[in-house]
């Protein structure tokens, strides 16, 4: 002991939650460092064995055919915190961030990833207004207190069913994190499929964060670190098909119950990446005006968006830590 072990580093990757996860760590390599990051992937394989909405017996699964009875149901512990939060975020986002619409994302063929870009029809107006009008979205979940059982929940439509897609991956880059330093990590990216948390530095440099150009390839920024940060990107290119040239994403706006327009990315910089992720895709659904609102309720100083004319918008506060990519522009 005594002599501080020389850091490198190292990273580690594996599919979870439908999506490619890398954790990297600046910190000594051996057995302790490695045993951290064993872990980091078994909190990850949990966190998808509860959070999923319908693979048959994910806690999450159960309890929304729970919920279907329309009986009162007790809420499950472990789904307890993330909900309460949940909810309070999609009310302060004025609802466009709404852990309500599964059965929305599952009529428009989102459960699974589409093939990138590949040609399908959107479903039938009539179906959309048919589930509409069955009501979707939290506003159809009841919660109370009951002394014997704690907290319950209940439901007054069949079509209520909870899906976290928007804000799981988010929380299980927190989870992590916090398992990552409890493990006496100081340095470290935790990314889930472009939804990353930084913590610490890179030794003598900050971490980089690349985010991706919604079309072609490469990056539209880079953002320089400074200690913990969040940093979390909605966008209309990771699931979407294509019909008669239209592009039909999976972000969903839940008045109109078809694909958010306007806007084709929105990063959020936070501190935290749960509320990183329910912001990301608030705003994205909140559109081309109403963003910088939806920001405020939300308290999210630091965003870029892009419009769908390629227009870029930067908010003062995420200005110091942006470097832009050659040739792009951005208002401030
Ligand atoms: P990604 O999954 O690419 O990180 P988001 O965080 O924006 O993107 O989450 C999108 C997922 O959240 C969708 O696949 C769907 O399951 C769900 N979803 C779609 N629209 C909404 C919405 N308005 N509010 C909350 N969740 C949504
Ligand atoms: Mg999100
Ligand atoms: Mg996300």
């Amino acid at each position: 002991g005594g002599c501080r072990q020389a850091q490198q580093v190292q990273s580690q990757q594996g599919l979870v939650m439908g999506t490619l996860a890398t954790i990297t760590v600046y910190a000594p390599r051996n057995t302790a460092t490695d045993a951290a990051l064993q872990a980091a992937f078994r909190t990850l394989d949990e966190i998808n064995h509860i959070w999923h909405p319908w693979t048959p017996d994910a806690t999450l699964a159960r309890f929304n055919q729970a919920l279907h009875t329309r009986q009162w149901v007790p809420v499950p512990a472990d789904l307890q915190p993330l909900l309460l939060e949940a909810l309070r975020l999609s009310r302060a986002s004025r609802g466009n961030f709404d852990p309500g619409l599964g059965e929305l994302t599952a009529l428009w063929g989102f459960r699974e990833a589409p093939e990138p870009g590949i040609e399908r029809a959107p479903p039938i107006p009539s179906r959309i207004t048919a589930l509409l009008r069955q009501g979707i979205g939290v506003k159809h979940l009841q919660l109370r207190r009951d002394p014997q059982h704690g907290l319950m929940a209940r439901t007054d439509t069949p079509t209520l069913t909870l899906d976290f897609g928007a804000i799981a991956k988010g929380y299980a880059v927190d989870r992590v994190v916090a398992q990552l330093e409890r493990a006496g990590i100081e340095n470290a990216i935790v990314n889930l499929g472009g939804n990353l948390r930084v913590l610490g530095s890179k030794g003598d440099s900050p971490w980089r964060i690349g985010i991706r150009a919604p079309r072609g390839d490469g990056t539209i920024a880079a953002i320089r670190n400074q200690g913990d940060m969040s940093v979390l990107t909605s966008g209309d290119y990771e699931r979407y098909f294509i019909h008669q040239g239209q592009r039909f994403h999976h972000i969903l706006h839940p008045r109109s119950g078809a694909p958010a327009r306007g806007l084709i990315s929105v990063t959020v910089v936070t501190d935290n990446a749960t509320l990183g992720d329910a912001a990301s895709t608030a705003l994205f659904v909140a559109g081309p005006r109403q963003w910088p609102q939806v920001a405020r309720a939300l308290g999210v100083d630091k965003v870029l968006v892009v419009e769908d004319s390629g227009q870029v918008w930067v908010t003062p506060a995420l200005q110091p830590l942006l470097e832009l990519a050659p040739g792009v522009r951005a208002q401030v």
